[in-house]
């Protein structure tokens, strides 16, 4: 996919998991990495005794069927660039289910009975989020550049075109809410940075790395907010509330995949822990 071995110490830089989350599953994998169409809806499978992955091609079929409904692209050349930067996110998302030691069903739907849901979502939103991580640091290994910017604007772009299609293509519907949390705190990452704009250093400053991989929970009466640093750290802001009816359109409208409405609704969401409107938020919700 990459010439990996050219491009691995820059990508290093932004990435100082390459090795653990993508070159070790690659080196298991002795057979390679294949397209295949699979029986059943698994996005891919291991072939054992050939060290092989295979990828599912109904999954990618299904990714291209979304990508040309999408109105937001203006020519042929536009659709062939997020088709394949769509199934380099899918390729290492999947790559990092194996570093995560969970790529048999059998053994995914122990995670379920045994764990939660929620931990196979924050386990999903991770290999995204990680997955647009890697992707922005190979855009900047490729273009030699330095700067962690340039890195935030290309993960920026990245986490857009998932949430684009990922969500169409894979489903959050309202009895999946692990599924919808997956989604809307991908959604939330993506209005962080595009709210913090081209002041990202100012932003980190004042609260957390904008690569922060956010897994949320809302009170869907209360519009209490609890967004989760995913890799296992504390909340990435202090607990805050909104409106009850923000949370439910929120909710609403990841059901239906409308990725713009979802990051507009972020974005107001964002907009006020940003602003510092979290207090006097607070103050009114315990006065009403
Ligand atoms: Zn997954």
């Amino acid at each position: 996919m990459y010439d990996l071995h050219h491009l691995c110490p820059a990508i290093r830089k932004f990435c100082e998991d390459l090795d653990l989350k993508i070159i070790r599953p690659l080196n298991r994998l002795s057979g390679g990495v294949a397209f295949e169409y699979l029986s059943g809806d698994a996005a891919f499978e291991i072939d054992e005794d050939e060290k092989r992955m295979l990828l599912n091609l109904n999954a990618i079929e299904m990714i291209f069927a979304n990508i040309l409904e999408l109105d937001s692209l203006a020519n042929y050349t536009e659709t062939v660039a997020l088709s394949e930067r769509l199934v380099e996110l899918y390729v290492l998302h999947e790559l990092i289910h194996v570093s995560q030691n969970l790529y048999r069903f059998s053994d995914v739907q122990a995670l379920k009975r045994l764990a939660s849901h929620d931990r196979l979502g924050e386990l999903d939103l991770l290999a995204d989020h990680d997955a647009a991580r890697f992707v922005a640091a190979v855009m900047m290994a490729r273009s030699q550049a330095s700067g962690r910017n340039g890195f935030l604007n290309h993960l920026l772009t990245s986490l857009v075109a998932m949430n684009t299609v990922a969500p169409t293509t894979f489903g959050a519907p309202p009895d999946k809410p692990h599924k919808q949390r997956r989604f809307l705190g991908s959604a939330i990452s993506t209005a962080f940075l595009d709210e913090a704009g081209c002041d990202f250093a100012a932003f980190e400053q004042q609260f957390f790395p904008l690569d922060t991989p956010i897994y949320p929970y809302f009170g869907r009466q209360s519009g209490e907010v609890l967004l989760f640093d995913a890799r296992g750290g504390g909340l990435v802001v202090e607990p805050f509330q909104v409106k009850a009816r923000v949370v439910e359109e929120l909710h609403d409208l990841v059901a239906v995949a409308h990725f713009p409405k979802v990051l507009a609704k972020a974005r107001l969401i964002v907009r006020r822990v940003m602003q510092g409107e979290l207090t006097s938020l607070r103050r009114s919700a315990s006065t009403a």
